[in-house]
């Protein structure tokens, strides 16, 4: 009898999570428990010495001269904005692939999100997509650094200076990314930066920093973040409260000083992908040749992709769909009159994407699992 090879049934093989925390908290436990400790000691929980150094330490990790911390990534944007006099009658140009918060703070400060499409290659915005959506009542541009890597810096911030155009980057998913040498957040007016536990920099909650070169602008910032007070009790507008706690602060300060070694694992990650990959039906995510990204995510285009979801599913491989829906085509944005055909990139993106996972604690083991599954169902294995 011939012997038959056969796959090995898939209850056999551990689930690949798309990210696993546990196994990056297990390296740096004592360290983090000290700290909170500490702060469960001094019952200090806002503001005070543990907020000022993880400000100080990101700033310079930004190669920014501010950092102002924030309650989230979301609140950074929003409280940016409010900073900046951001309001009704204004427009603000935001890409149509990118998480909501992006456009949906511009919304909530009675502005106007004006949508722009994506590059099909990087999924970031260009400074040629945005010209045509520039008018006199545009005060603000926002380039979002998509998956870990920065946009077209240098031609943005062009068009931007040329039409008088503030440039706020958004840098929720790319701390640490660099852009011709420049890092994230230094290159704009402001950047914002987002703690969420899953984002590279995670705290154990809500957390977001702004980071800026520009002390106007910091200064309203950290005032605009506590009420719009200065001093205390005196009110000068009407800010809000954007604070980032003592507990999330400690985190990200012992958790930056790992950053750079774990975005160094992701990027050999994203290297041997690629040459997993190779040759394949399934397209690698590109990274300009001035760009270093730090891969937040992995994102791959396939043609059959909620069908691979499935099969992966299955298989108990970690994936993900950012995102679905671009934002022109949101149910809460439908009065703003964009429709199918406006952002033709970012629609076809939304169809074919999908996040695998990329994390620095991922086993080469555990990346080849992943990679020969996604190769099967190309080849029209199991699917
Ligand atoms: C995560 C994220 C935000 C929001 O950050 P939160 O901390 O979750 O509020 C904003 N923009 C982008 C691009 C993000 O990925």
């Amino acid at each position: 009898m011939t012997k038959v090879m056969t796959p090995p049934p898939a209850t056999t093989a551990p689930p690949v999570p798309l990210l696993d925390l546990k196994g990056q908290y297990a390296t740096i436990r004592d360290e983090i428990r000290a700290a909170i400790d500490a702060i469960c000691e001094a019952q200090r929980f806002i503001g005070g010495p543990e907020v000022i150094a993880c400000e100080e330490a990101v700033a310079a990790y930004c190669d920014c001269a501010y950092g102002i911390g924030m309650s989230s990534g979301t609140d950074a944007l929003l409280c940016a904005m409010m900073a900046m006099g951001i309001g009704p009658g204004d427009e603000v140009i935001v890409p149509t692939f990118t998480f909501f918060a992006t456009a949906g703070c511009v919304s909530r400060l009675g502005a106007r999100p004006v949508f722009v499409d994506v590059d099909p290659d990087t999924f970031n915005t260009t400074a040629r997509l945005i010209e045509p959506a520039i008018t006199s009542r545009t005060k603000l541009i926002i380039p979002v650094h998509l998956f870990g890597q920065c946009a077209e810096m240098d031609a943005i911030l062009d068009l931007a200076r040329s039409r008088k155009v503030l440039v706020m980057e958004d840098a929720a998913q790319s701390i640490g990314a660099t852009y011709k040498g420049r890092k994230a957040c230094s290159m704009g007016d402001v950047g914002t930066l987002s703690f969420f536990p899953s984002k590279n920099l995670g705290a154990f909650g809500d957390g977001g920093m702004v980071c800026t070169n520009n002390k106007v602008l910091g200064d309203r910032i950290r005032i605009f973040r506590d009420h719009g007070a200065q001093p205390k009790y005196y009110h000068k507008w009407i800010g809000g409260n954007f604070r980032l706690d003592a507990i999330q602060a400690a985190v990200v300060r012992i958790k930056l000083k790992h950053l750079d070694a774990w975005s160094q694992r992701r990027a050999e990650n994203a290297c041997r992908y690629a040459g997993l990959f190779g040759g394949s039906a399934v397209k690698a995510p590109v990274i300009r040749a001035d760009c270093r990204s730090i891969f937040n995510q992995y994102c791959i285009r396939v043609a059959r992709r909620d069908e691979l979801r499935r099969f992966l599913d299955s298989r108990g491989i970690g994936n993900e769909v950012y995102y679905p829906v671009p934002l022109h085509l949101q149910e809460c944005f439908s009065h703003l009159g964009g429709k199918p055909g406006d952002c033709p990139n970012a629609e076809a993106a939304a169809r074919e994407i999908l996040a695998i996972p990329i994390y620095p604690e991922l086993t080469v083991e555990q990346q080849e699992r992943v990679a020969s599954a996604i190769l099967e169902f190309h080849r029209g294995g199991r699917a």
